[in-house]
């Protein structure tokens, strides 16, 4: 679950982060309200959406008056933000968060996340931070992992003072911050925490203007006031429907809808139509226990997506997961809705020939292949030949 700025931020004041003075706002008055509140000469206004990159997008705004605050909130407020993470549709622009700016002498990036390869949470940091961290963090030379268990001998802290080019009080003041945002992972069940920038202040403090913080869903019943932070108004509502059904919804800007066993499949189903020069529009990934209705309800969401032309179902059985439940779901769908669209299907393992029994015999329209790749080819194929 993504957290908004202004969430994190919270959390992380707890924790004893410098998070600059802030408030929220849904309305210009507000917004205005609060930059008084706050005081001081100047104030940065940042829309807040589940999406990065939004200063480049017009999304964070510096302005010297409250009055100004106001107004940048009214021209953000009630619009749609479409950033180089957003998706060309954007998304929708509910609050604003109003902080007093800082005047930036230096930007770091810092994360925590989970390291799969060494099994372990890892501190990594930049001293690259700023809008365009992306660029350096391909270099690992631009990037170093922190070990904060062992107190760091004098080589080490020094090594890592020269690394950020920073004097040792200072580099010890970072190390300081990253202890504590590890802290936050571990007792939030955080899945990432990102720091970016961490800012050198022209008066020589620090200060965490921007954070990016994503829970694990899985930890959430462990942290029923942190599942109270889920924002259901910037989901698209198909996405919320397929959550009820416990089906992995992503919403993605094509028109071929995708119905998978599994997310790994799901991935490589993806690969295959991007390599065809084609988009799909979502990935959906049932689970091996799924029902016959959850897919039935999760084939309905593709069938009656406006965008979509075609839908493409690959099912792998094995284990607990039978292909003929998925036809039957696919099915299912097809006879509920009524819907002329195409359906192309491609099965593999247990149930695989009942399955396309299930479907030949009650006469839709729906393609059976033999292999994924020409499965992919053959909705490729029908979102073209139905793109003019
Ligand atoms: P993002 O573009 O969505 O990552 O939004 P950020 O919150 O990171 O803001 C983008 C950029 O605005 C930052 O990298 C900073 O350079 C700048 N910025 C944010 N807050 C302040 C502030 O208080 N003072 C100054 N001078 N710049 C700020
Ligand atoms: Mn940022």
């Amino acid at each position: 679950m993504n957290l908004h700025e202004y969430q994190a931020k919270a959390l992380l004041r707890d924790y004893g982060l410098p998070i600059p003075k802030a408030g929220v706002a849904v309305t210009a008055e507000g917004a205005r309200a609060r930059a008084k509140d706050i005081g001081g000469g100047a104030w940065v206004v940042k829309a807040q959406v589940h999406a990065g990159r939004r200063g480049k997008a017009g999304g964070v705004r510096m302005v010297g008056s409250p009055e100004a605050a106001g107004e940048a909130a009214a021209a953000m407020l009630g619009t749609r933000i479409v950033t180089e993470q957003t998706g060309r549709d954007g998304l929708p622009i509910g609050k604003v968060y109003v902080e007093e700016a800082v005047q930036i002498e230096r930007e770091f990036y810092a994360a925590v996340l989970v390291n799969r390869s060494r099994a372990a949470v890892s501190v990594i940091v930049s001293a690259a931070g700023g809008e365009d961290v992306e660029a350096a963090l391909t270099r690992s030379d631009q990037l170093m992992e922190i070990e904060l268990e062992a107190s760091p001998d004098d080589g080490a802290s020094a090594g890592f003072a020269a690394f950020l080019g920073l004097p040792e009080d200072t580099a010890a003041a970072v190390i300081d911050v990253l202890a504590r945002t590890k802290k936050a992972f571990i007792d939030l069940d955080a899945s990432l925490i990102e720091l970016n920038p961490l800012a050198l202040t022209a008066r020589g403090d620090l200060a965490l203007l921007d954070a990016k913080m994503v829970l694990d869903d899985n930890a959430l019943p462990r942290h029923p006031e942190l599942a109270e932070l889920r924002d259901e108004e910037e989901s698209h509502p198909h996405e919320l429907e397929a959550g009820r059904f416990d089906l992995n919804y992503v919403r993605l800007d094509g028109d071929i809808g995708l119905l998978v066993t599994g997310a790994g499949l799901g991935l490589a189903v993806l690969d295959l139509i991007k390599q065809g020069e084609g988009e799909a529009a979502n990935f959906m990934d049932v689970r091996p226990v799924a029902s016959r209705d959850e897919v039935a309800e999760g084939v309905r969401l593709l069938l009656e997506d406006a965008r979509v032309k075609v839908v493409l179902v690959v099912a792998m059985g094995g284990g607990i997961l039978r292909c003929d439940t998925i036809a039957e779901g696919l099915a299912e769908a097809i006879r509920r809705t009524g819907s002329p669209l195409p359906v192309v299907y491609h099965a593999a393992g247990t149930g695989k020939e009942i399955s396309e029994m299930t479907l030949r015999n009650q006469g839709f329209a729906v393609t059976l292949t033999d292999s994924i790749e020409e499965a992919a080819h053959e909705a490729l194929r029908l979102a073209q030949t139905r793109g003019a």
